[in-house]
């Protein structure tokens, strides 16, 4: 992504320039609409339309992909003749889409946004007197103004001795800005880079070949330049070039063994690190780091490259310490619009006490310019005290790297005593020396919140949905494996890679254009398909060993599967199954008829993962016992009061209660009978536009404009019942339907919130927002590995900054009181505040993608009042109870084995990460051996007990390997209690296996 434009230099220093530089923005001639040749500069769009970028001297166009077709003759000034042999370079950078240069008809550099300089050097006839032909081809990005910022040329000393001061501007310029004594130690760690988008402005196949592209062109510029060092990341895309491109492969894995190309992954791919739950992105270092030890043997692999992501969850240092990495490296957060993070060079712990060394590393995409590399490295020396910066010269973000123009500039200014000494390197060994800083380093406590970018947890919803699905789906289908004792799986095959591809930090986000989320869709749906296939393949051969064979096929009697796959506390579970009289161990289960289709069934669910079978006798016409409101088999039942003048309602279970409106929910109470809502719940809408990053930025003022959003009076009645009651409202939001359903079920603790919107807005924001009654101290949200709690009042600019943050599956508010959650399905853009609690539901960005958040969209919410505070009301597993479905199947015959319960993990608070097969046979006998991650979500040590079945062989690190190769995890004793100990919000593994009485299939 682009930086700023050029900043204007001094005029003292623009005379010695005159020796060596040629400005030529002023000549650049164009066509005007009566065919005559015009100053390219003097056209009055860009003074209307772009008044900031004019006064800057840049040449404006307007945007939308318009071409600026620009002439110029350039011949050599007399004053230059007759110099000492010199080089000139004809220096241009833009703000263009696409560019192409012509000299005397002949194309000599192409460029795009990313590629957006170059440096030509001009032929020697230039300086006998030949003139040139100019010719520039311009066009404008669709989103922004294009403009031409550099156009001049610049002539260089071939004597290294300058006899002509050609240099002598920029050495002026150079003393001025070091101010300090020559000699001083430090310098510079060149490492050549090429950030690579796996898919953006372009689709995923275009990144295949810019890949290849920038891989050869370092490759040759590694064997012509002796010392030039060139790193890149993504495991992704080393797999494939291993797959697809085995001799370019074996061309990058000879200059890895020579140590001039430097793999610097962590993650399968550059990830986003903030919408992702946590057993996705441990999987992502998981994967990453398991091919690059295999692949790479000859490096080390401690460090986690994330140059680009938009901010990092608080509990990132904790997944990647126990995957083995030390170092952490990124340098999003100079981006940010508000308040500068403080640290270049930290050590960044999570709330378990685990620690990574950070580096907030040089920006990305530059070249090799000695006055913004000095002001680099004296920004590097002011903060950190050390005076030697790293810097990776390379075109970015859609690959590119080093050019030979760039190294032959460094080359220019390398032995230059103006300049610091240069030295390429590997970003390894620029680490190391960092090393023994750490000690003294300070330490951040906290997320690394991007300061921008706001806008992606809530853009393309479509992209956030199939993420949770699939990644609850392999979750499951590894846990099903597990549970069947299946050896035959292994940690590559399962689907897991398709799903972290499509995580990268502009997939998953919704920054791309269409195209690549048109070609994502199919991918979404087959790895979909083939993780639900995997799960039910497995749990249908742990649940009927031997495939029981069907008895008495038609049977007016029929055995179901129900199966839950997380480890949840016991509790009345209310569903929706299909039409029939249930019962469970031949007792009947109160059951409601519903309006849409099948029953309302109230099952007991037993704690833990569990299976239950289930009977369903099927329905004859008028044969359903009318089932009583206050039949004693329901636990909780919802009733429903009228209200005076018939235009209130009051809805309650027992557990909570709701005083629901003309237009919607007025006021709601849970077992403290303690009121939750200040004022009505409401919906809201502002106008949403003004960000240059339109997909990625939520408008910073958009409080600032609301739009009105019209409720019809009055819900309608849709099913009234013990097990189930639900109201519909309609509405209106511009010219977007509304339709939102209100529902509580029996036994259940939270009221679902079920809205349905028919989305054509642009530029706008829906939100949920919740006026809370008792004033919340704090608030706290399921966030990428872990919780984290805020202050509810900001106190400095750095938290008033987070006005809008990314959850995973729920917030709460904290009072004096207790507090109310809202449980989500899928991560949302959410907001905290002593007097509210909101939820960004839809906006409308237009840029990359034109439609972006348009059709129809279906957001399901939750109220949960938590008397004393979110972790003693269960709401983190009440949260994974309302967004993941049960499993229920028929049965292929009755069952006399039915497992029940069967993995607990010991204490509500313990939330299960992953259960996966090793796919390694058989342990001593026993079930396959397969390993766990949990994570203690309080902050109290807690025990893992995971019952009877089964045994604890021993802890691991997150790879599986050894403890102590993990920094940062506290050390396990032998003792069994301390090898099932779980410190406060620790995230633990170990390698776990089935005791004797495996069911064999
Ligand atoms: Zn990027």
């Amino acid at each position: 992504m682009t930086q700023g434009l050029d900043p204007q230099l001094p005029p003292e220093i623009e005379t010695f320039r005159s020796r060596s530089r040629l400005d030529l923005l002023s000549a650049w001639q164009r066509r005007g609409t009566d065919g005559s040749w015009q100053g390219a500069l003097a056209d009055p769009w860009a003074r209307l339309h772009r008044p900031d970028w004019h006064a800057r001297g840049l040449m404006a166009w307007p945007r939308g992909g318009q071409t600026r077709r620009l002439v110029l003759e350039l011949s050599c000034p007399p004053s230059w003749r007759g110099r000492a042999p010199a080089l000139a370079r004809l220096v241009l950078r833009w703000w263009a889409a696409a560019a192409e240069l012509r000299v005397d008809g002949r194309t000599v550099h192409r460029g795009d946004l990313f590629d957006s300089s170059c440096r030509w050097a001009l032929p020697q006839c230039w300086w006998e007197g030949k003139p040139l032909r100019l010719e520039l081809e311009l066009r404008s990005p669709l989103h922004d103004d294009g403009a031409l910022m550099l156009s001049r040329i610049e002539a260089e000393p071939l004597d290294p001795a300058d006899p002509d001061g050609l240099l002598a501007a920029t050495r002026l310029e150079l003393e001025q800005l070091r101010q300090s004594p020559p000699g001083e130690p430090g310098g510079f760690h060149l490492l050549g880079h090429a950030h690579l988008d796996l898919a953006w402005l372009w689709p995923v196949a275009d990144t295949w070949q810019a890949a290849e592209r920038t891989f050869r062109s370092a490759l040759d510029l590694i064997e012509h330049h002796s010392e030039l060092h060139f790193g890149h990341s993504t495991p992704a895309l080393y797999a494939w070039l291993e797959r697809h491109r085995p001799e370019l492969f074996g061309r990058i894995r000879a200059a890895m063994r020579a140590g001039r190309w430097e793999p610097i992954n962590g993650p399968w791919v550059e990830t986003d690190c903030v919408l992702l739950d946590t057993a996705s992105l441990l999987r992502q270092f998981q994967e990453g780091q398991t091919y690059s030890r295999r692949t790479f043997p000859e490096w080390e692999h401690q460090l986690a490259w994330l140059p680009d992501s938009f901010g990092f969850a608080a509990g990132l240092p904790a997944v990647a310490a126990a995957t083995g990495v030390r170092w952490f490296c990124t340098h999003k957060l100079a981006w940010n619009a508000t308040t500068p993070f403080p640290h270049r060079l930290f050590r960044w712990r999570s709330r378990c006490g685990a620690e990574v060394l950070a580096l907030m590393s040089a920006p990305i995409g530059t070249d090799g310019d000695p006055l913004a590399m000095e002001r680099y490295r004296l920004e590097w020396l002011a903060a950190t005290g050390d005076a030697e910066a790293l810097w990776l010269p390379g075109v970015g973000d859609h690959g590119g790297g080093p050019t030979r123009e760039m190294l032959e500039q460094l080359d220019l200014w390398r032995d230059n005593d103006a300049t610091a000494p240069q030295r390429h390197g590997s970003l390894r060994d620029y680490l190391r020396r960092l090393e023994p800083l750490s000690a003294q380093l300070p330490v951040w406590r906290d997320e690394l919140y991007l300061e921008l970018h706001r806008g992606c947890a809530t853009s393309r919803p479509d992209q956030k949905r199939h993420n949770r699905t699939l990644e609850r789906l392999l979750r499951e289908a590894d846990l099903a494996s597990v549970l069947l004792g299946d050896p035959g799986h292994c940690l590559e095959t399962s689907g897991w890679r398709d799903l972290l591809f499509q995580q990268f930090h502009d997939i998953l986000p919704g920054t791309s254009i269409p195209e690549v989320f048109e070609q994502a869709e199919p991918q979404w749906r087959a790895a979909r398909r083939g993780a639900c296939r995997r799960r039910d393949r497995a749990l249908r051969a742990w649940l009927e060993p031997g495939g029981t064979p069907a008895q008495g096929t038609g049977a007016e009697v029929e055995p179901w599967w129900w199966a839950q796959l997380q480890p949840l506390p016991a509790a009345p579970l209310t569903l929706r199954l299909p039409a029939g009289h249930w019962s469970l161990r031949e007792q009947a289960l109160p059951s409601q008829p519903a309006p849409s289709g099948g029953h309302w069934v109230q099952l007991p669910s037993p704690g833990g993962v569990a299976a239950l079978q289930l009977r369903r006798q099927r329905q004859r016409p008028g044969a359903a016992p009318p089932l009583a409101s206050h039949d004693p088999s329901i636990v909780n039942p919802v009733r429903l009061e009228t209200l005076a003048a018939g235009e209130r309602w009051r809805l309650g279970n027992g557990l909570l209660w709701a005083q629901l409106g003309p237009l919607g929910l007025e006021q709601l109470w849970g077992g403290d009978h303690s009121p939750q809502l200040a004022e009505p719940l409401q919906w809201r809408r502002w106008i949403d536009r003004g960000e240059f990053w339109d997909a990625w930025d939520l408008a910073a003022d958009y409080r600032q404009h609301p739009l009105p959003l019209h409720w019809q009076p009055g819900p309608v009645l849709a099913e009234v019942g013990p097990l189930c009651t639900r109201l519909v409202w309609r509405g209106r939001c511009g010219a977007s339907a509304l339709r939102l359903d209100l529902q509580l079920r029996a036994g259940c603790p939270w009221l679902e919130l079920n809205l349905r919107v028919d989305w054509r807005q642009r530029h706008e924001l829906l939100r949920l927002e919740l006026p809370l009654q008792h004033p919340a101290v704090r608030w706290a949200a399921d966030t990428s590995a872990g919780v984290i709690e805020r202050i509810a009042a900001a106190a400095n600019p750095r938290e008033a900054s987070r006005w809008e943050v990314p959850a995973i599956s729920w917030l709460a508010s904290q009072s004096s009181t207790g507090g109310l959650a809202v449980l989500l399905d899928g991560p949302q853009g959410v907001s905290g505040s002593t007097a509210a609690l909101g939820v960004s539901l839809l906006r409308g960005p237009t840029w990359p993608d034109p439609g972006a958040d348009n059709g129809a969209q279906r957001l399901r919410l939750a109220l949960m009042p938590c008397a004393q505070g979110w972790r003693q009301a269960g709401v983190a597993p009440a949260a994974v109870r309302f967004r993941e479905p049960c499993w229920l199947r028929p049965a292929k015959g009755s069952s006399a084995s039915v497992p029940g319960s069967v993995l607990q993990l010991g204490h509500p608070d313990l939330r299960l990460i992953s259960l996966v097969g090793e796919g390694q046979g058989e342990c001593n006998g026993r079930g396959s051996p397969a390993r766990l991650t949990v994570q203690n979500l309080s902050p109290c040590r807690q025990q893992l007990e995971l019952g009877g079945e089964w045994e604890v062989l021993e802890r691991i690190d997150a790879l599986g390997g050894p403890l102590a190769a993990a920094a940062g995890v506290a050390s396990a004793g032998t003792h069994a209690v301390d090898r099932t100990r779980v410190g406060p919000w620790q995230l633990a593994s170990w390698r776990i296996s089935r005791r004797g009485r495996r069911r064999d299939p």
